[in-house]
């Protein structure tokens, strides 16, 4: 087999292990702590479709929604009746229709029906391929996966003039995502893990069975992550924030709807504080990850990113 390029392997191993895992004792993500967020994704949802002057034919969408935990928390939010989802593993599209059974299914953005959209993903963006380039005193060089190992080819590629042994990560998946949902004047919520400005370094990792493993020893068998480049996406579409996730989540009201499911559930209340901690705690998931809203140039400041 000739050099396979890092981003190619990368989106194969992950089409594999999607299609095989229904993750959850792998990695546990936001929706999965707290049904609070996916209600506060729901009210944020319905206050953006008032925004747009409540139109009837709008159509919710979930990009990668994984075991459909979020969509179904957001829908008791918002009740909305065009739901769609953008996942490409059967197993786990399986795994959404027993949560949202109305749901449309697509492999990909541009089978969405015309029309207005309000689309969220949450740990979608990061598993999207990145291309990834090595600074060497030749120059770029690019990273390509032979017999388990990396390989480095020249590159012909655009990149900052970074000190030697430097490496660069290029989401061009994500990118133009977001380009496509820009060009129909969708709105778009991503949350991920990812710096609040472009920067060198490698962030790509590999979680398999709950721990980490090299990226490159067990394709399909360990999910493929890398850190979302949010400052690159705003330098390529219009988009409000980024902002960090507990500013976020506090904005739109974590810690009321906490406080009320505490009170009317009092056996529950120590687990909803735990999970107010693990998502808004600086050290757990508060800052590291980010939330960009990708919108129309004309959109006042979202809820959130005021
Ligand atoms: N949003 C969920 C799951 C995150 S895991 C949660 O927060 O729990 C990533 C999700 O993106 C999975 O559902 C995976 O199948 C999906 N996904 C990954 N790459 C994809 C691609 N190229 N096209 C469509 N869906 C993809």
């Amino acid at each position: 087999m000739p050099p396979e390029r890092f981003d190619h392997f990368m989106a194969r191993a992950n089409a594999t292990y999607y299609a095989q895992h229904i993750f959850g004792q792998d990695f546990t993500t936001a929706p999965e702590i707290s049904q609070v967020f996916g209600e506060l994704l729901g009210c944020w949802a319905k206050v953006v479709w008032q925004m747009l002057g409540a139109p009837a034919d709008v159509i919710f969408a979930e990009a990668g929604p994984g075991r459909g935990v979020l969509m179904a928390d957001a829908l008791r939010a918002w009740a909305t009746p065009n739901v769609h989802f953008i996942e490409a593993s059967p197993k786990l599209r399986a795994e959404q229709a027993k949560r949202v059974p109305h749901a449309a299914w697509h492999a990909s953005l541009s089978s969405i029906p015309a029309g207005p959209l309000i689309l969220i993903g949450n740990e979608f963006l990061d598993a999207l391929p990145v291309r990834q380039f090595v600074r060497r005193a030749s120059g770029w060089v690019e990273r390509y996966v032979e017999n388990g190992a990396y390989v480095e080819i020249p590159a012909d590629y655009q990149l900052p003039d970074d000190p030697l042994g430097s490496v660069r990560e290029v989401n061009e998946a994500a990118i133009s995502f977001c380009r496509e949902l820009s060009a129909r004047d969708g709105i778009g919520l991503f949350i991920d893990y990812g710096p609040a400005e472009s920067a060198a370094g490698e962030s790509v990792q590999a979680i398999r069975n709950g721990i980490y493993a090299d990226p490159l020893s067990y394709p399909g068998e360990a999910d493929i992550t890398a850190h979302v480049d949010f400052a690159r996406i705003k330098r390529t579409v219009h988009a409000q924030g980024p902002v960090k996730q507990n500013q976020f989540l506090s904005a739109l009201g974590l810690y009321q709807r906490s406080d009320f499911l505490a009170q009317k559930h009092p056996e529950k209340a120590l687990d909803l504080r735990l999970s107010v901690q693990r998502l808004t705690a600086p050290e757990a998931m508060g800052s590291l990850f980010k939330v960009l809203a990708v919108c129309p140039d004309h959109m006042p400041p979202l809820p959130g990113f005021a």
